[in-house]
């Protein structure tokens, strides 16, 4: 049974309880459901996992006449709608995914008065027919979610939201418009009022911190072999690891899955079938590691997602930010990693150099979000060498104050190690000059770190490198080290990598200061712990059995119904059950995440497990 009516005579506390089963607003969200209901138009700036979408479906709900959303991904508008109907909501979706007959079907149920909520794409604004039927219809409120997509110094510039002011001023009576974006810039917030038109809005930016989150950055010789330790000490865990190329989500995809892991990959070169098969496999938990571009996830909502891992460096904060924001929604510990090597900043620089990525630009727009996206780049890479806490670094960007340490990122709680590597870094910077000079054009770093670590593939054999001075001089170092240590000279000058495809190893200048005047060669990395699963386990679930055996019930539920298992509960809200072992329906609805239709649905299936569970011991 859906909601379909107005509920002005219930209490915002209400419907949050009924309808989304929590018991409290988060900062921020109270103040903008409060002022929409007000009939003032809202800017609100919140990170993501922050919880903006109920400040705009409580509104909703409590308002009299249909709430259109505009969003920009298609993926987004059917995870949201999904949800909105588990739990009770009447809501439906308008983009490109319809055919023409189910498109006029919704907006002949819409006239009909069945939905209190629409998600609509942008560029459907413009169209006669849905123009047609909002100016007939009662909108109670507009909300644009993602919007910073309006303003060219956003990530996401999409000209088809500079369309939205357009269609306001075409309606009858223009209703409340609220704002919801993560991107918490000046220019983007100043862009967003004046192209969406925002009548004095209230502006309310809430913290951008996720204390629930760990963050780290790693920078391991070997990335795949670094990957399969990580995973395999979370196993039973569900994680996201984003590449930045297809090449390499196909490359760790099928390694992951040589080694025996659930693993499935997305990406925009596949099919749409697999794509969407792919993404299902993930979303009910038949596969445990999604490896994809950035072309997976905006509107990913599966709240157990216990780690997000960057194979590569993303070419912003904002996505970076975004992206492992998709970890530990549901408020309960995850960890975030990014994997970086300075060969990342080439390909990111690439990607941005070559993008084509948005077909709404001009010319002349592509350079302008060209430049400022070198400029976010840097900001980026300076995250991924920073020694100084991970978490600051983020918080600052956004515009915020934040304490020195955090105490929950990888650079508060590793210890950094820093020691001398100057003979290595002799021997690694003449094997290059000895390269130079017999090699005119030269060679990249997986055939240097060959030669100098003496290795008998025929590759190198066939080019003579076997017959250099410097063949082998660091055959006692591991391959990965060595590369690390490229790594480390190429940060600090002494070596650098050509331009193009096939980038080259160059010594500089400055590498004779090592060579030849003495200089001395520092190395700082952090030392190998890796945060401890046991203890995030010991965190989430207070009593193990109990979780496991919610966790078996809520996945046959969800197989019967066919949903994701955490559109039944998400993983905060089986903790915070297997904590609370409710045993009746009162207790039960005091769990965190139940609200009535769900305890209504699943209240006595959990209760009489609870039971069981407590029984047999
Ligand atoms: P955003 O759009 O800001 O990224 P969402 O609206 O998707 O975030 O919400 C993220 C998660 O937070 C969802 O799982 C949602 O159910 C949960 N959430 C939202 N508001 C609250 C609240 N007041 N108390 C507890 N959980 C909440």
């Amino acid at each position: 049974m859906c909601f379909t009516g107005g509920v002005s005579d219930i209490q915002k506390e209400e419907v949050l309880r009924q309808y989304f089963g929590h018991h409290a607003f988060r900062p921020g969200q109270e103040e903008l459901i409060d002022a929409l209901l007000d009939g003032r138009d809202v800017l609100g700036v919140m990170p993501t996992g922050a919880g903006k979408s109920v400040c705009y479906q409580i509104p909703a709900l409590m308002l009299p006449g249909i709430t259109l959303v505009i969003s920009p991904l298609i993926s987004l508008m059917k995870d949201q709608v999904a949800a909105l109907k588990q739990a009770g909501v009447a809501a439906a979706y308008i983009n490109s995914s319809l055919s023409y007959t189910q498109y006029l079907e919704v907006l002949r149920r819409a006239k009909n008065g069945d939905y209190k909520i629409i998600y609509v794409a942008p560029e459907r604004l413009s169209t006669e027919g849905f123009l047609s039927f909002a100016q007939k219809a009662e909108l109670s409120l507009l909300a644009v979610d993602e919007a910073h997509c309006v303003s060219q110094w956003g990530h996401e510039f999409r000209p088809s939201y500079l369309k939205i002011a357009e269609f306001c001023a075409a309606l009858p009576k223009r209703p409340p418009v609220g704002a919801f974006t993560a991107t918490a810039t000046n220019e983007v917030k100043s862009d967003i009022v004046k192209l969406l038109g925002l009548h004095e809005p209230l502006e309310l930016t809430t913290g951008f911190d996720r204390p629930n989150l760990f963050f780290a950055v790693e920078t391991p010789g070997n990335k795949d072999a670094w990957l399969n330790d990580f995973i395999s000490e979370r196993r039973e865990q569900c994680g996201i690891i984003y590449c930045a190329t297809r090449k390499n989500v196909e490359k760790v995809c099928g390694l992951l899955q040589e080694c025996g892991y659930a693993a499935t990959r997305y990406h925009a070169g596949l099919e749409d079938d697999e794509r969407r098969e792919n993404q299902e496999d993930f979303l009910y938990d038949r596969a445990h590691v999604m490896v994809a571009t950035n072309a997976f996830g905006m509107g990913i909502d599966k709240s157990n997602v216990s780690y997000v891992v960057h194979y590569n460096m993303p070419k912003n904060i904002e996505s970076y930010y975004q992206e492992a924001g998709r970890a530990g929604r549901d408020g309960s510990r995850a960890e975030c990693v990014l994997l970086y090597s300075p060969l990342d900043m080439r390909t990111a620089k690439f990607l941005i150099e070559n993008s084509e990525d948005n077909e709404e630009l001009t010319e002349e727009e592509r350079a302008v979000v060209r430049e400022r996206d070198l400029a976010r780049l840097i900001r980026m890479a300076g995250y991924c060498k920073t020694t100084d806490c991970l978490r600051r670094y983020i918080l600052q960007y956004f515009g915020e104050k934040a304490p020195i340490h955090c105490a929950n990122c990888g650079n508060c709680c590793g210890k950094l190690e820093s020691f001398d590597i100057t003979t290595a870094a002799q021997k690694i910077l003449s094997g290059v000059t000895r390269v130079e000079r017999k090699y005119s054009s030269g060679f990249g770093v997986t055939m240097i770190v060959r030669m100098l670590h003496g290795s008998k593939e025929q590759r190198v054999l066939e080019l003579g490198l076997d017959r250099l001075p410097t063949y082998g001089i660091m055959e006692d170092t591991e391959r990965s080290t060595i590369r690390s240590y490229i790594d480390c000279l190429i940060e600090n000058g002494y070596l650098r990598l050509t331009e193009g495809d096939y980038p080259v190893l160059c010594t500089t200048e400055k590498a004779k200061n090592v060579l030849f005047g003495g200089e001395q060669v520092e190395f700082v990395g952090k030392k190998k712990e890796k945060p401890k699963k046991k203890k995030t386990a010991e965190r989430q679930t207070p009593d193990d059995s109990l979780y496991a055996t919610l966790s078996e019930l809520r996945f046959e539920i969800a197989k019967r119904e066919s949903v994701p298992a955490f559109v039944v509960f998400s993983n905060a809200t089986l903790q915070d059950m297997a904590a609370k072992q409710p045993e009746t329906m009162t207790e039960f609805l005091d769990v965190n995440g139940v609200g009535s239709k769900k305890a209504e649905r699943y209240g006595k299936a959990f209760v009489d497990r609870i039971r069981a569970w407590k029984g047999s011991k």
